[in-house]
């Protein structure tokens, strides 16, 4: 028996299926009405997370590659870690 406890999950980023360990990998909190994070609309502007928003939300996890990309287009972007502008929408 190992003590790493992997499951497979589908990124929610990517879609990907990916194997990871629950304890360790990246979740984002997604409101399953919006399929966004709460206090982010769909057009990606900011606004206040209403409590029941946060209350029905639920972790999703992100692949590691996603998490990277993330990272480097907060840098770029030059507006700090936030999940808030990505992934960055089409247009
Ligand atoms: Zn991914």
């Amino acid at each position: 028996m190992s003590e790493h406890r992997e499951t497979t999950g589908r990124c929610y980023a990517c879609k990907r299926t990916f194997s990871f360990d629950p304890k360790e990998v990246t979740t984002l909190l997604i409101d399953p009405e919006t399929r966004m994070p709460p206090g982010i609309t769909v057009l990606g502007s900011l606004r206040p997370a209403k409590p029941e928003a946060v209350a029905r939300s639920a972790d999703e996890p992100i692949c590691p590659d996603c998490v990277t990309k993330a990272q480097q287009y907060s840098e770029e972007s030059g507006s700090g870690p936030s999940w808030g502008s990505w992934p960055p929408s089409s247009n």
